[in-house]
């Protein structure tokens, strides 16, 4: 409880007319609907970069005059927290983070069904995706996995930069790997939804195996690339933004699209089962679905994952979408609840990661 308290950020902004407006909505509020006047409180899971959750918190806190304030946490953690939370909700809704745990989440019954009409501005190629899941979860952006590289660092190791995937077997690289683990992290799971995708279960796990050789950290989030950057580690695996962000504050960090395939995840959002202020996280709902709401990230917070609304920009910082050449991802399949634990307990046995 004190952990959650601590990392709660808090906008206090109350003001009179807004307390008089809300109690004069509370006799109209049965019979209309209170989001023109949207007010009260929502709490917030929050699984993107910090700075992106508090100017998206903010903003849409200011706009819609909601009292809001997030918890920030990697995909994973914040799905066994919704899990452990689930007779007593703690938070209303859950604002980014890869797409598979929060299809884990549906498909445990701890989200609650809202298909926001701001679905429709989501871009064509996941329409498919968005009749069947979309009921519980919204996609709202777009990420590619790559390999990041510490160019001095390698260059210490007198290695040349790795291009592909089986490249970071190198025994050059021994302890010199860093990738999240995928139990706790969106990142990490992605990186094993790619490969299973790529060679199939039984090459993946060899592979993952043979890796555990070389890895030096599991890190707790596929943000955690400052390692990468501080020359920690010489290789990492991860986003492409991240990478592409590190080396805009000046580190010697470069990302590399793997030879192999390019896997990728989508951002999500939805609400969850038990919320308390419904109305509101609905209204959170579209507002992060919003043009507006995605173009936050980059403009606001150097944080350049692709938007998913087809009116929004993306940074010009960003990879071109049209160029990236995407394997394709079951995404229903990875997104299952027992197929998720089959694999995570697959990974586990493969690298023995706890020791
Ligand atoms: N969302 C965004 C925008 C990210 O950049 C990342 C990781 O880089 C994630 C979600 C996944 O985070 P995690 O690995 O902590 O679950």
């Amino acid at each position: 409880k004190n952990h959650f308290k601590s990392n709660l950020f808090t906008l206090t902004k109350k003001h009179k007319t807004s307390l008089k407006i809300t109690a004069l909505c509370g006799i109209l509020g049965t019979l209309f609907s209170l989001n023109a006047f949207a007010d009260g409180k929502l709490t917030v899971y929050c699984s993107v970069q910090n700075t992106t959750c508090e100017k998206v918190t903010q903003t849409f806190s200011k706009k819609y005059n909601v009292e809001t304030q997030f918890v920030r946490n990697s995909t994973g953690t914040i799905l066994g927290k919704i899990k452990a939370e689930h007779n007593n909700p703690q938070a209303d809704v859950w604002y980014g983070g890869t797409l598979e745990p929060h299809l884990q989440a549906a498909d445990q019954g701890l989200l609650a069904s809202y298909r926001s009409p701001l679905q429709k501005e989501i871009m064509p190629r996941f329409n498919q995706l968005m009749q069947q899941r979309g009921d519980f979860i919204s996609i709202i952006y777009l990420m590619e996995l790559s390999i990041g590289i510490n160019t001095e660092k390698l260059a210490k190791l007198g290695s040349t930069e790795p291009q592909c995937f089986n490249d970071l077997l190198d025994p050059v690289f021994k302890d010199q790997v860093q990738y999240a683990d995928p139990r706790v992290s969106g990142t990490g799971y992605s990186f094993l939804t790619t490969l299973v995708q790529l060679w199939g279960e039984e090459k993946a796990f060899d592979y993952f195996k043979k890796l555990h050789g070389n890895v030096s950290q599991y890190a707790k989030s596929g943000l955690a690339t400052a390692n990468l950057s501080t020359g920690e580690v010489a290789v990492d695996v991860s986003f492409m933004h991240s990478y592409v962000r590190e080396k805009d504050k000046g580190a010697p960090v470069k990302g590399i699209l793997p030879c192999e395939g390019i896997g990728y995840t989508l951002g999500a959002a939805s609400i969850i089962k038990g919320a308390r202020n419904l109305d509101n996280a609905k209204l959170f709902i579209d507002y992060v679905l919003s043009k507006e709401a995605q173009e936050i990230p980059w403009r606001e917070a150097d944080s350049y994952q692709l938007p998913t609304n087809i009116y929004a920009q993306p940074s010009p910082k960003a990879s071109d979408p049209t160029k990236l050449k995407l394997i394709d991802i079951d995404f229903i399949r990875f997104g299952s609840n027992e197929e998720s634990k089959r694999l995570l307990e697959k990974w586990f046995e493969a690298t023995k990661a706890d020791n």
